[in-house]
């Protein structure tokens, strides 16, 4: 489970508090201390911390007391609001054109999930009443494609394909006129990987994006990998450029630095968490249900 350790320290350092009638400084400073390696121990960003802590102290300092709660339980209530603020106060929907096609962009490192949560968001964006257009532009990793296919028919939604020999730009190209011939409203492109993000790579993708103008642009990236996934949301964002960020393989992810980082660091929402490799296990993310988590 997500936040397990993080969540267990939050609560038992605030559960301290909670039954206290006053305050002393010296009762918030130390709190404040285990807050603080709690969240370094969850692989959360140093920066991301410091901030973080400042701010739950600045408020707790110039709180009014209110009378329906406790100096303790007021803590938890300030601590709660900022982490629903770190990871983006409210849920990040998709943009969809005002004219359809919506053209979405899945970008994102091999490995990360970017295949399967294609898979996942067309079957999502189905059961929405849309219809979906996979197009299977990873024309690098073997089985890619076919891999593409097999999620396709899983969720019932049709995969174009070129086979590996044309360019991604121009099976984008061939593969969006597909879409608006055969009435699709959304066209979700899966795009190449690679180990390492490298030149040829970003290229590639702003090649797409230019020729393609997608609606959203998503990078996928694997929340187990930490801090390592922020580093490549930030660089990814520089780069190319992005609209948000889908964080997979949630449920494997014992810490949640990740999630608790991303946002603040690249200025970009999390819109979806995959939560599993079944088709079924993507799903919106909800910042504030995400910090009730946490605090229990
Ligand atoms: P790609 O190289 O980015 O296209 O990655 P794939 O879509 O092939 O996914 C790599 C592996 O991660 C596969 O074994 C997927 O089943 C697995 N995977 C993807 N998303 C999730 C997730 O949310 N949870 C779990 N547990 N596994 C996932």
């Amino acid at each position: 489970m997500v936040f397990e350790g993080l969540a267990e320290k939050l609560q038992n350092t605030l559960k301290k508090l909670k039954g206290k009638g006053k305050l002393t400084e010296k009762d918030v400073a130390e709190a404040m201390r285990e807050v603080k390696l709690a969240l370094l121990e969850a692989d959360v960003n140093f920066k991301v911390v410091k901030d973080f802590v400042q701010k739950v102290k600045e408020r707790a300092v110039g709180a009014e007391v209110l009378e329906s709660l406790t100096p303790g339980q007021q803590i938890i209530k300030i601590v709660n609001e900022e982490l629903t603020e770190l990871m983006g106060q409210t849920q990040s929907k998709l943009t969809f054109a005002s004219k359809p096609p919506t053209v979405i962009m899945l970008v994102g490192l091999q490995g990360a999930g970017k295949t399967t949560t294609c898979g996942k968001l067309a079957g999502l964006l189905k059961k929405q009443g849309k219809r979906p257009l996979l197009i299977a532009g990873d024309i690098y990793r073997p089985a890619a494609i076919k891999q593409l296919q097999v999620v396709g028919g899983q969720v019932e939604v049709p995969v174009f394909t070129m086979g590996d020999k044309m360019s991604p730009v121009d099976i984008a190209k061939a593969g969006f006129e597909h879409g608006v011939n055969h009435g699709n409203d959304v066209i979700i492109i899966d795009t190449a990987g690679r180990l390492h993000i490298n030149e040829e790579l970003m290229e590639e993708l702003q090649n797409v994006k230019s020729t393609i103008k997608p609606h959203e642009i998503l990078l996928v990236v694997d929340s187990m990998t930490g801090q390592d996934a922020v580093n490549v949301a930030e660089e990814f964002n520089g780069k190319l450029g992005i609209d948000g960020v889908v964080l997979t393989k949630l449920d494997g992810d014992t810490r949640g630095g990740a999630a608790l980082s991303v946002r603040s660091v690249t200025h970009k929402p999390i819109k979806f968490v995959g939560l599993g490799e079944k088709l079924e296990d993507l799903e919106p993310f909800y910042p504030d249900r995400m910090a009730s988590r946490i605090l229990g």
